[in-house]
């Protein structure tokens, strides 16, 4: 067992100062998601494949329907973040349904969600990073509440008017939020000048830019799903969960759940920068809507009517507004000249 994180985060504030908030976040991360599986009713968290199969299945038929209209042949299918292989399986099984069988590509960084992925997905190719990914062949890629997990870095307006960036020290043997020497004021927006807090995020910026570059050269397209909000807005949306409840981000660093919103306008400038098509974002619930999870779950009821309550509960929880309908978001991308995908004919976000 190596030491652990919080005692090695100790030492090196000790030792060469505060961290930026990026660093802690990222070295949080991933020594939590290494260690564990996260999810479910024993874990910190639930995510939308982990309340219904109608989730991946929905997601799975987006693609093959976008594949067929497309044109393209061989396709390579990518998830990002795939969590414990749920969606991938799900998706995958209604994909073959509508005569897509594309190469499993899956990008993760945690061992024990990879050894998961693997019993889900049995053929799947796994890849540390998106670098390696096919580069012969469209990418249909998809991200479930992926691009929340990456950290990011807030710059902060302090008394006395300068913008600094947030670090975290040490306050004896706990953690604490501080700001750094280094004044940022030359690189804040005239729109945000009278805010708190700016936050961004140049780890999902770096990967979406990354993505969409190779979309707009492959073909292919992307559908990243989150919660998250249209940018530019001011405020810090870091936060922590522990056994489905909020925490303090900085206690327990590495034992915990870390995530922000993610500013979904910043992405899509990233992947118009790339040359991809950024569609107009719609909400969770009208894109579920649209491709027909009132279809699936009456199908899925009359399959298992001892069933039906629940079906129907978690079909609420995933469409209602005041549930995950209206927070979470869908971002889709095309290569030019690629159709416009089931559900975004028009922005309902
Ligand atoms: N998509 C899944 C899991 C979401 S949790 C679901 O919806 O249930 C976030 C996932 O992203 C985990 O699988 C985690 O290990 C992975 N992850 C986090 N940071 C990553 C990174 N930098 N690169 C690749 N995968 C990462």
């Amino acid at each position: 067992m190596p030491a652990p994180l919080a005692d090695r985060l100790r030492r090196l504030i000790a030792g060469g100062g505060p961290i930026p908030l990026a660093q802690y976040m990222a070295l949080a991360n991933a020594h939590y998601y290494a260690t564990r599986d996260p999810l479910g009713a024993a874990g910190d968290f639930i995510t939308a494949p982990e309340i219904s199969q109608m989730f991946g299945e929905l997601i799975g038929l987006w693609c093959a329907d976008l594949w067929s209209r497309s044109g393209a042949g061989e396709v390579a299918w990518v998830e990002l973040g795939p969590g414990r292989g749920t969606l991938a399986a799900d998706a995958l099984r209604a994909m073959r349904k509508a005569g897509l069988s594309p190469h499993v590509h899956l990008v993760e960084t945690s061992p024990a969600l990879s050894e998961r992925q693997c019993a889900a997905v049995p053929d799947a190719i796994h890849h540390d990073s998106v670098a390696t990914l096919p580069a012969d062949r469209p990418l249909l890629i998809v991200a479930n509440e992926f691009f929340d997990a990456l950290p990011v870095r807030q710059l902060v307006r302090t008394p006395d008017g300068a913008w600094r960036e947030r670090m975290v020290t040490l306050d004896g043997e706990r953690f604490a939020a501080t700001v750094g020497e280094q004044r940022f004021d030359a690189v804040i927006p005239e729109a945000l000048r009278e805010a708190d807090t700016i936050e961004t995020a140049p780890a999902a910026t770096g990967i979406l830019r990354e993505l969409a570059a190779r979309i707009a050269a492959q073909g292919g397209a992307l559908l990243a799903i989150d919660y998250g909000y249209e940018g530019p807005r001011a405020g810090d949306t870091l936060q922590a969960l522990r056994a489905h409840r909020f925490a303090d981000p900085f206690d327990a660093p590495g034992e915990q759940d870390l995530t922000a919103h993610v500013d979904f306008a910043a992405l899509a400038e990233a992947a118009r920068a790339e040359g991809a098509v950024a569609h107009p974002l719609v909400a969770q619930g009208a894109l579920l809507d649209a491709l027909g999870i009132a279809a699936r779950t009456a199908a899925l009821a009359r399959a298992a009517p001892d069933r039906a309550a629940e079906i129907a509960a978690a079909r609420d929880r995933l469409v209602a507004p005041d549930q995950m309908g209206s927070l979470f978001k869908a971002l889709a991308l095309t290569a030019p000249g690629w159709p416009t995908p089931a559900g975004f004919e028009k922005g309902t976000a």
